[in-house]
Order: C-alpha cells, then sequence, then structure tokens
C-alpha cells in the first residue's frame, strides 16, 4: 500500500515509518494537514494515518478536508494520537469523517489490522447537510480548543522540569562552577561571583585555575585532583582561594565529573562553600581566649609584682605573648608637663616605633588628638580601627607604616580614679585572616583588663603604705627597728667579708619627757624631728639611722676603723650634739643624750645581739652617771643571770618556795610588841634563803608581783587569823605593797577578798606603801587607800624621808603610821641637822595624828633618842631580825610580850 503518515513529531514519524516499511508498505510523509493536502492533490495513497495536534492544520480538519474533496471524499483515514481523553477525541474524529481512531502508542499488527479494516469497508460519506456541518465544526472548535488546553499544561510540565535543575543551581547559596576538561568555564552562579568577586561575565570562557589558585594549588595538587576523580571518588576539599581583588579567603570545595552517554567525562562541576565567616568565628574564638589568657595573667600579676614599673613592663609582656597581640605599650603622664613619656613596652618594633614618639594629653595641640593622648585626657577607651586610615594618628601615619598597625586599642589606666596614662594594644597583621578591627566582646574585655591594672597600680601604692609603715617610722621618716636590724644583717655581712668591725650606737634622749609634757607633744615631735635631721646630717647617711622608741635613736657605723679610739669619737659627737640649739616655739634647746654601745663581733654575731646588748649598755648609763657605756661581757652575764631568775621565779611561786618572814614593832615606851611586818622570802632550794631586794625587782618586770603580793597578803591574814583562833595575842601584821599592785585596778577588790574569809581579819591587816609609790600618782592613790581604810585595813607610809618635798602633801594621805626610812635614824645620831630633822618629821607627825614608827633600829643609842623624841614605836635588829612565823609565834606570841628581848640566838 501507499500510505500517508501525517505528524509534526519526527520522531513519531521515523518510529510509524520503521514500523510499516518493514510490512513491505510505501510511506509518504507530511507534518501537518496542509502538506497532506498539498501531497495528496499530486499523489495518490490508498490511505492516510495521521496524528491530530500538528502546526499548520491538525487532524479533524484534514479529515474534514479530505471528505469534502470530490476526488478524495472515499479515502480512508486513520487517526493515530496520544491523549488523554480517548473518548472524546475518537467520537470528534469519527464525526469529522475519520474511518478509524487508535490511540498511541500502537503495535504495529494494531495498525496494519486496522488498515486492512478501514481499506476494506470504504468510508460512507453522509450527505453534505449544511446544519450538521455546522454542528460538526462547531464541536470540532470546542473540542480544539481542549486539546490545545491539554496539550498546552502538558508542555508547560516538560519546560518545567526542565526549567528547574537551573534555576536551583542558579539560586545556591553555594557557589556552583561547571568547567570543560580543560578547567575552563562553561557556567557559574551567581553565587559564585559572590565569593570571588568576578562578575559573571567575566568567568565564562576563563581558565578556574588562574581566577582563583592562591598559590597554594601548584602542580602536583592538581595531579592527585585528577587522580582522584579519574578513580571515580568525590573531590573534597579545604583551600584557601584568591578572589579578584587578591584578597584571600578559605573555602569548602567539592568537584564531580560530569559524564556524556558514553560514560566519557565531559565536564568538571564544581560546589563552593565559603568558610570565611566561620573561620572568622574560629579565630575569633582562640583571640578572646587569648584575651582571657592575658587576663588571668594580669591577675596573678597584681598579686606578685611589688612595684608598678614592674607591673607595666609584665602587663606589656603578657599582652604580646598571651594576647598576641603585636606591640604593647603603656605611656604614663610625664610629672609637671602633658606630655606622655614611655613606660614601658615590648613587642614587635616597639622600642623602634616609640623612639622619641611625641604624645601629648594636651587637646590644644595635634599631638594631644591621637588615641593616647584623648584616652588619658578623657579617661575612656579609644577605639582606633583602622590605624593607617584615621584622621586622628595623623602625626604618626608616618612612623607606624613601616610596622603597618592595622587597629589599636588605648585603655586608660588610673590612680585613685585618677587617669594616669594609658595601655595601648596593638593587633598588628595576625596572618592570612585577621580580624584586626575589636567587636564589642573584646573591647568588654580589654576595658575589664585595664580597670583591673588601675586596681593593680592602687593596690602597689596601698602596699607599698603599708611596707613603709611596716620598715619606717612615720615621724621621722627613719627606719624602725625591723628595718633597722635588716640594714645591720646586711653591714654585718659585708663586715666580715671586708675584715672591719661594726658598731651600734643606742642614743636616749635626756629630759625628752620633760620637753614633752611641758611643751606639748607637737613640740615633742618637733624635737624629735629636728634630732633626726641632725643625726642624719652628722651621720651622712639616713639608712644608717633608725628611731626605735619615743625617744630612742640609733646609729649603725659599719666601719670602724682598726683602732681608733670610740670613746673619744662617742664623746665628740655627744659634744656636738650638746652644741647644737634646737629650736622649739622661738626658744632653743640643748639636748643631752646617753648612750649605749655594742660592738661587732665582740659583742654579738648578729644585729639582733648588737642592739640588745646596746641596748643593755644604754640602761647601765642610764641608771649610773656614766653619759655612755661599751656593752661588756659582765652586762650580759647579768642579762642571762636575770633570765634564769625569772624562770626560777615563776617556778618558786608554783611550788610554793616564798616565805613570810616576820619582824617585830615594839612600843618605845613599854617595850611591848605591837605589830609586825611582814618581809617575803625566797627559799630557794639550791642556794638557800633569798633576800627579796634581790627578786622583787624582777617580779615587777614580768609581772609576777601581782600573784606574789596577793599570795603574801594572804598569807599574813592567814598567820595572823591562825594566831587569833589559837588564843595567841595576835598583833597586827603589815604587809608590803608594790606601785604595781597600788596601781592595779583590781586592787581594792583583792584586799576586799583578802579580808573578806574573817569578820576579824581587817584588823589584823595593815599596808605599806612607800611615799614615792602614792607620788607616781597622788589623786588615784588617795581614792584607793581612803577605800581601803575605810574597809578597817591600817596604812602606814614607808620610808618616809626619802622624798622630802612631800611633807606638804601629808595632811592629805589618809594613812595611820609614819614610818622614818633607816636613813634618818642612821644621821640621827651622827650630825645635829639629822637630828632635828628626825624631831621635825616626829612633831609634824603627831600635829597629823599619825603614829611614828622608827625603822632599821640598830643600837641602844638610837632607840633611846627616839624615845626623847617621842617616837611611838621602833623596829629594827636591835630588837630583832625578821624570823620564820614559827619562831616569831613562839618568841613573841607564846610567852607575855617582854620588854627585853631574849638574847641573839
Ligand atoms: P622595807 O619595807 O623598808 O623593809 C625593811 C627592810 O629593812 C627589810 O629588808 C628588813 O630586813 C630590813 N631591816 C630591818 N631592821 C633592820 C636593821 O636594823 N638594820 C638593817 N640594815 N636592815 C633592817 P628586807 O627584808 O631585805 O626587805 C627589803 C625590802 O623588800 C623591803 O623594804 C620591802 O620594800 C621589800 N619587801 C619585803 N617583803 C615584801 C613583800 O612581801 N612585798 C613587797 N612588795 N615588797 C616587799
Ligand atoms: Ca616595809
Ligand atoms: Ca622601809
Amino acid at each position: 500500500m501507499n500510505l500517508l503518515i501525517v505528524d509534526d513529531d519526527p520522531t513519531n514519524l521515523k518510529l510509524l515509518r520503521a514500523q510499516l516499511e518493514s510490512e513491505g508498505h510505501a510511506l509518504f510523509e507530511a507534518h501537518d494537514g496542509v502538506e497532506a493536502l498539498a501531497l495528496l492533490n499530486r499523489q495518490r495513497v490508498d490511505a492516510v494515518i495521521s496524528d491530530i495536534l500538528m502546526p499548520c492544520m491538525d487532524g479533524y480538519r484534514l479529515c474534514h478536508e479530505i471528505r469534502m474533496n470530490e476526488r478524495l471524499r472515499d479515502l480512508p483515514i486513520i487517526i493515530y494520537s496520544s491523549t488523554y481523553t480517548a473518548l472524546e477525541d475518537e467520537k470528534l474524529a469519527l464525526e469529522m469523517g475519520a474511518n478509524k481512531y487508535l490511540k498511541k502508542p500502537a503495535s504495529v499488527a494494531i495498525i496494519v489490522a486496522a488498515l486492512h479494516e478501514v481499506i476494506a469497508q470504504p468510508y460512507a460519506a453522509p450527505r453534505p447537510d449544511v446544519l450538521r456541518e455546522v454542528e460538526v465544526l462547531k464541536n470540532y472548535s470546542e473540542r480544539l480548543v481542549s486539546k490545545l488546553k491539554e496539550k498546552n499544561t502538558e508542555l508547560l510540565a516538560q519546560t518545567e522540569t526542565l526549567r528547574l535543575p537551573n534555576a536551583a543551581m542558579t539560586a545556591a547559596a553555594n557557589a556552583i562552577v561547571i568547567t570543560d576538561c580543560n578547567s575552563s568555564i562553561v557556567w557559574a552562579n551567581p553565587a559564585f561571583s559572590t565569593l570571588t568577586g568576578y562578575p559573571l561575565a567575566e568567568t565564562v570562557g576563563k581558565n578556574l585555575r588562574d581566577l582563583v589558585n592562591s598559590g597554594q594549588q601548584d602542580r602536583a595538587y592538581y595531579k592527585e585532583m585528577w587522580a582522584t576523580i579519574l578513580a571515580g571518588r568525590i573531590w573534597h576539599e579545604q583551600i584557601v582561594n584568591r578572589r579578584k581583588d587578591g584578597s584571600l579567603y578559605p573555602e569548602d570545595q567539592t568537584i564531580t565529573p560530569v559524564r556524556d552517554a558514553n560514560g566519557k567525562i565531559t565536564h568538571f562541576i564544581a560546589i563552593k562553600q565559603d568558610l570565611s565567616e566561620r573561620k572568622a568565628a574560629e579565630i575569633r574564638i582562640r583571640h578572646l581566649n587569648r584575651l582571657l589568657a592575658m587576663q588571668s595573667g594580669i591577675s596573678s600579676l597584681i598579686v606578685r609584682v611589688r612595684d608598678c614599673d614592674e607591673l607595666f613592663r609584665e602587663a606589656c609582656r603578657i599582652a604580646v605573648e598571651a594576647g598576641a597581640f603585636s606591640m604593647a605599650w603603656i605611656g604614663l603622664i610625664a610629672p609637671d608637663t602633658p606630655m606622655v613619656r614611655v613606660a614601658a613596652s615590648f613587642g614587635d618594633h616597639a622600642d623602634e616605633y616609640l623612639r622619641g614618639i611625641e604624645i601629648s594629653t594636651d587637646s590644644d595641640t595635634l599631638l594631644g588628638q591621637g588615641p593616647m593622648g584623648t584616652t588619658i585626657r578623657e579617661n575612656q577607651p579609644t577605639w582606633i580601627q583602622d590605624f593607617q586610615h584615621n584622621p586622628l594618628t595623623a602625626p604618626w601615619h608616618e612612623r607606624s607604616a613601616r610596622f603597618g598597625w592595622g587597629a589599636v586599642a588605648m585603655l586608660p589606666l588610673c590612680r585613685n580614679g585618677i587617669p594616669i596614662g594609658a595601655l595601648g594594644l596593638y593587633p598588628g597583621k595576625a596572618g592570612a585572616f585577621n580580624i584586626g578591627a575589636f567587636d564589642d566582646e573584646e573591647k568588654q574585655l580589654l576595658v575589664g583588663l585595664a580597670s583591673d591594672l588601675s586596681f593593680g597600680i592602687d593596690y602597689i601604692e596601698k602596699e607599698k603604705k603599708l611596707t613603709y609603715l611596716a620598715y619606717y617610722d612615720v615621724l621621722t621618716g627613719l627606719a624602725n627597728r625591723t628595718m633597722f636590724l635588716d640594714r645591720v644583717a646586711q653591714y654585718i655581712r659585708s663586715a666580715v667579708s671586708g675584715g672591719y668591725k661594726l658598731a651600734v650606737f643606742l642614743l636616749d634622749l635626756e629630759r625628752f619627757k620633760n620637753i614633752n609634757d611641758s611643751l606639748g607633744r607637737p613640740a615633742g615631735d618637733e624635737l624629735l624631728r629636728q634630732v633626726a635631721e641632725w643625726l642624719t646630717r652628722e651621720a651622712g647617711d639616713a639608712n644608717l639611722l633608725a628611731r626605735l622608741g619615743a625617744d630612742h635613736f640609733a646609729v649603725v657605723m659599719p666601719e670602724v676603723k682598726q683602732g681608733g679610739d670610740m670613746a673619744l669619737f662617742v664623746e665628740k659627737w655627744m659634744q656636738a650634739l650638746l652644741d647644737h640649739p634646737f629650736r622649739l616655739n622661738t626658744a632653743t634647746f640643748r639636748i643631752r643624750a646617753k648612750v649605749g654601745i655594742a660592738l661587732f663581733p665582740e659583742d654579738g654575731a648578729n644585729a639582733d645581739t648588737l642592739l640588745k646588748h646596746a641596748e643593755a649598755a644604754l640602761k647601765q648609763a642610764k641608771a649610773s652617771h656614766n653619759r655612755y657605756l661599751f656593752h661588756t661581757q659582765k652586762m650580759t652575764e647579768m642579762v642571762a643571770d636575770k633570765l634564769v631568775l625569772e624562770n626560777q621565779l615563776r617556778q618558786a611561786l608554783d611550788n610554793e618556795e616564798f616565805m613570810l618572814h616576820y619582824q617585830p614593832k615594839v612600843n618605845l615606851v613599854s617595850g611591848k610588841l605591837t605589830s609586825a611586818e611582814a618581809l617575803i622570802r625566797w627559799n630557794d632550794p639550791r642556794t638557800g634563803l633569798v633576800q627579796p631586794g634581790r627578786f622583787i625587782p624582777i617580779l615587777e618586770e614580768t609581772g609576777l608581783i601581782y600573784e606574789v603580793g596577793r599570795w603574801a597578803l594572804g598569807k599574813a591574814i592567814e598567820d595572823y587569823l591562825r594566831w587569833r583562833s589559837a588564843g595567841l595575842p595576835a598583833v597586827r601584821i603589815a604587809v608590803n605593797v608594790s606601785a604595781l599592785q597600788l596601781r592595779n585596778r583590781g586592787f581594792i577588790a583583792e584586799i576586799e577578798q583578802a579580808i573578806g574569809i574573817d569578820a576579824h581579819a581587817a584588823a589584823g591587816l595593815e599596808l605599806e606603801i612607800t611615799e614615792s609609790q602614792i607620788m607616781e600618782d597622788v589623786e588615784q592613790s588617795i581614792a584607793t587607800l581612803r577605800a581601803i581604810r575605810a574597809m578597817g585595813v591600817s596604812i602606814a607610809l614607808d620610808d618616809f624621808g626619802t622624798g622630802f618635798s612631800s611633807l606638804s602633801y601629808l595632811s592629805k594621805l589618809p594613812i595611820d603610821t609614819l614610818k622614818i626610812d633607816r636613813s634618818f635614824v642612821i644621821d640621827m645620831t651622827t650630825t645635829p641637822e639629822g637630828l632635828a630633822r628626825v624631831s621635825t618629821i616626829i612633831n609634824l607627825a603627831h600635829s597629823l595624828k599619825l603614829k611614828v614608827v622608827a625603822e632599821g633600829v640598830e643600837t641602844e643609842e638610837q632607840s633611846r633618842l627616839l624615845r626623847l623624841l617621842s617616837c611611838d614605836e621602833m623596829q629594827g635588829f636591835l630588837f630583832s631580825i625578821p624570823v620564820p612565823s614559827d619562831i616569831f609565834e613562839t618568841r613573841f606570841l607564846a610567852p607575855p610580850p617582854s620588854l627585853f628581848p631574849p638574847g641573839d640566838e
């Protein structure tokens, strides 16, 4: 058969031809209805197989045209179409004149069977009828419209699937670039342009390697990449590339090959992700970590260092080493100028950059407009994000250009809240991904760090002040004892190595207390300052001096000349002091001093011992008529003895080694025992009985006197009460009271307690107080004695006469008895004045209604004279020495008191 196939799709035509030619049919082709009709005019065919939708004339229309054509009207037509609504299509096709409708795709067998069918049963054309034709055409056009719509959605769907991948690649956030096998760019998306800085127009046709290679990618790199891809693996890496402007950026890239139908690689697709932000974040975190390390370094620094210079030096070092700043420096306002001086610096080119640099804090000059000057002036941090392009840093551009400072941070440093300088931090070039500028978090950290440093400054100052107080005397500015000992120790070391002697002098100003009391403390202080100045001038070096106590000064002579006469030297010196007029409140004062001297190495091997020995010598000098004394071995021994004694006395109290001896007092007329004086003894198990003169001063020095005194009181009362309860003629016992006891606040209560144990105790007790004790604080003593006397205890004024000046007070004192000192009793028999004096005392005492007792009566002559002078009682070896209580008891209490003392035993 001769067949005409009509279809606009060449593939369909091709397929149909292949199917039918194999069946031995001759085929003619047309691409639409118009072409088909033209061909039918020229060529006779046996049947037509037509598609429906075609460009110029569709298949329905072609059916209609054939049926309307007189010559062709019987020609068999098969409509062969793919469609979604086959039933509608078939109905219309048959109405339009088709013999048969076949649905695409159909097998050869079905097509051939359909051909045979239509040829065997030719088309029975209905009568031409206008009305019907109108109806048919209307149907046709409607059908055609819906058919076209259908086709349109199909096409739209097809284009969408083609369009989508392209749009997606274009819109992708990651850079995508497709190259051919020579790295020549075939296609790139806008993200690639954003990443690299190349406009898309400049990418296609260019070699990708030329565009982005940062220099990291060499021959070997490309070789490895090629090998990886050829092996079928994906190439994945993180690499640094270069942008159009030359800057570098990190990226993550994947390269995959694109293959053709035969599996041959034709292209590469590279997908790149920008890592700049992530890298920057990493770098930032690392940077913040460094700042934190720097901060903790500086914190521990503050606690460690002792002076500001070191603090500044170390802070700069830590900023560079721990904080990774390229350079750090600290500027401080130079005293009395607006200029800033470099206090410390560290890091790259610090010295070069800062050498001769001129910076001011004065806002009126250009040199004061810079970050350092502004920061100090305004006490505010300054952040310069781009040093080289900031107009405020202009005066230093040329200087800094050499070192390429990027950003600069200036942080104020304060002392007590007042800015004194600033810390400058220069990040410099930190590497390929320099973040340079400071962000908020960094700023906050750095501000905190600067305030830490300011805290450190204050802290160190405070420490210094404390150190000063610990080592210096505030009044005179001289060293104190601690410091002096330190220095003497140093001088001793050099004396040892130099092989020479050293001397320590201690001075005690005489009459200082007087000046203080009469002129007032400020004048006293002024005098001490003047003496300190005079000593400094004389010694030539304040480091050789110290003030150890109120009016105690120390001088060390680090090198004593061999064979030099120290005594002569001291005498000259003391004369010079005396010759110097000290002026206070317009009056002139001459000052004398007593001096104690100790020499190294004779008097002590270390500073402590030397000073102690000089003190001992001074004490000795003060107690004697000597103006100065050198320390001697004997003094040392005495001090040592005293220490031993002190310990033994403590034990004596615990071991009850103290005892009371009683010395009787007798009536000078009747010769009868009137009372007794209790005198303490120490029964030392090593040496036997020790007299109070040896140990009372030590008890007083150590404060043991309180306890021992209490014991004596208790013991005396105990003996008295025992005698009383034994029916013996008990006599009042006089107990000696030390000045310390009398001054003690608890003394009245103590007496109260001691006599409180028995109603008769008070009547058995008398207290002996010396005149000088009372004179120490007259008012207080009078009050105390009055209170004690009110309890029924008697009071005797001991050692009367040794402080004659106090006679006028006598009338005011609440006392019962007056004891004339032994020295007057002795004088009484040797000189007429002596006798007159004792006579006066006795008369005076009697006029004040006081009983008079003479002490230390050793001879009959003394006794007789005293009786003549109407003295009431006497006490002394003439009648009895002080004896233990049991002897006193048997000798003076048991037998009736007798006028005549028993013979010496
Ligand atoms: P004092 O109160 O003046 O005591 C009189 C001292 O003269 C006693 O010395 C006594 O033994 C001594 N004496 C008595 N008659 C004669 C004499 O005819 N010739 C000579 N040469 N001396 C005579 P003693 O016992 O050595 O006491 C010395 C000082 O110790 C006392 O002087 C007194 O001040 C103090 N003392 C004694 N016992 C105590 C005490 O218990 N407490 C306190 N605080 N001091 C005491
Ligand atoms: Ca006495
Ligand atoms: Ca006495």
